[in-house]
């Protein structure tokens, strides 16, 4: 028989943006009853995969067990959401019980659509086809890239949007690193395959891109998708914007899989036409349910979808939350900050920081980091600092840097 739960706050995924969002919540509010719906045991630092696809990161590092991260006052129901229910504040779950709530969270990222492309699930991991997008293949782009002296290496990305645009061409940067270190560049032919009609979406940042693209002899193919993949003939398939379609050989193949909202939100009344949680891109506030608000990687909002986002999105969604609530006053807004760290070579970074529209949103100074330029100061931030930050500050509601500034 099902059982009803209520609760003040129900979180919806405890990803970077369910945990985060908890314990900025509680910091403020400690006695309103939080509850985060998560089914998985692990949580993931998903920015150190494209370390681990580097060998710079053992996978292991990247996980932590779920019950570990959730904040002590919050209540853990290890179950997956199957129903949201918003006229009724409500919500049922894969456990065939169901959860009322006053006010709800909406963060269960994004759905990695490995069947989108043909062949491409059946090859995973193995057959020269790799992905740093999923935490038990990661490693084998390394054993891959160590393994390559010679031959053909292609490197994908979908159509947009997708979470952190910049890691499939990182995967291609860093492995091209790794095989100029080992003096067999000259032997390996590499293309970078994208849908997009360009190499990064703000122009700002494509001048040191390129520079690396030219170092690397990388061939670049816009506005071409990956279809299809056979892994017996090591041949990957590519759709242009014309509607040809045209074939490759591979010794090893990196693909960003293609990305959707997760089926449960697309069929819910807080989907947009594309299928994303319609919010106001400022607020965060859900469009239509003004009890509910959403950030992470599921919202309709056209920020970089990156765990940087997050970092700045999860303060400003407690303290709105808590503001509709009466428990706080004053409302935050979201200027669409997002961050992505290229990882051009092992040791140096193009650090690319934005906000909506494109607009330049760097936390340092240029003396010290200038985005226009590879940095060694950003390489330390990413492969030290930054994740220590995620552990032990985002999620624990530490909200350095990125205190909401609050507006009546
Ligand atoms: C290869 C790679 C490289 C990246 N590099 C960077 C980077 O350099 N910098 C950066 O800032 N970001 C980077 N990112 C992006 C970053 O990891 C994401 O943007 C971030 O994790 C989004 O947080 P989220 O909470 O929205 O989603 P997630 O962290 O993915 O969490 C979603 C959670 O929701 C849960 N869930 C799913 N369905 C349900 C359901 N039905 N009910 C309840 N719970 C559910 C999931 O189990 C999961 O725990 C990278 C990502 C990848 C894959």
């Amino acid at each position: 028989m099902p059982t009803a739960n209520q609760y003040d706050v129900v979180i919806v995924g405890g990803g970077a943006a369910g945990i985060a969002t908890a314990s900025s919540i509680l910091r403020r509010a400690p006695n309103l009853s939080v509850a985060i719906v998560e089914p998985a045991d692990q949580h993931y630092y998903q920015p150190g995969w494209t370390m681990v696809g580097a060998g710079v990161f053992s996978a292991h590092t990247t996980a932590r067990s779920m019950a570990s991260l959730i904040p002590k006052l919050a209540t853990w129901v290890q179950a997956a959401v199957t129903t949201l229910d918003p006229s009724n504040h409500a919500l049922d779950l894969s456990n065939g019980s169901n959860i009322k709530y006053e006010y709800l969270v909406v963060c269960p990222g994004l759905k990695l659509n490995w069947s989108g492309v043909e062949g491409l699930e059946d090859n995973l991991g193995r057959n020269g086809v790799t992905s740093n997008y999923a935490y038990d293949v990661a490693p084998y782009t390394w054993d891959l890239v160590q393994n390559l002296k010679s031959g053909k290496a292609l490197f994908t990305q979908p159509p947009m949007p997708i979470k952190c645009a910049g890691a499939p061409q990182k995967a291609l940067y860093l492995s091209a690193d790794h095989w100029t270190r080992q003096g067999v560049i000259r032997n390996i032919d590499i293309s970078f395959y994208t849908s997009t009609p360009g190499l990064f979406g703000v122009a700002h940042y494509v001048p040191a891109l390129m520079k690396y693209i030219e170092k690397y002899d990388a061939a670049l193919h816009f506005q071409h998708t990956l279809t299809k993949i056979d892994g017996q003939l090591k041949v990957a398939t590519f759709k242009n914007n014309d509607g040809e379609f045209m074939e490759s050989e591979f010794d090893m193949i990196h693909v960003c899989p293609p990305q959707c909202a997760p089926e449960f939100i697309r069929q819910s009344p807080l989907a947009n036409a594309d299928g994303w949680v319609d919010v106001d891109q400022e607020t965060l506030q859900s469009t239509g349910f003004e009890n509910v608000w959403s950030l992470g990687d599921v919202i309709s909002a056209p920020n970089a979808k990156t765990a940087a986002a997050v970092r700045a999105q999860a303060p400003i969604v407690a303290n709105n939350l808590l503001a509709y609530a009466g428990h706080s006053s004053g409302i935050s807004h979201y200027d669409g900050y997002g961050s992505c760290p290229l990882t051009v070579e092992r040791g140096k970074i193009v650090l690319a920081e934005f906000g909506y529209g494109g607009k330049l949103l760097p936390s340092f100074p240029k003396w010290l980091i200038d985005g226009q330029y590879p940095s060694v100061l950003a390489w330390l931030l990413k492969a030290q600092a930054l994740p220590w930050i995620y552990w032990n500050a985002m999620l624990k509601g530490r909200e350095w840097l990125v205190k909401p500034k609050s507006q009546s």
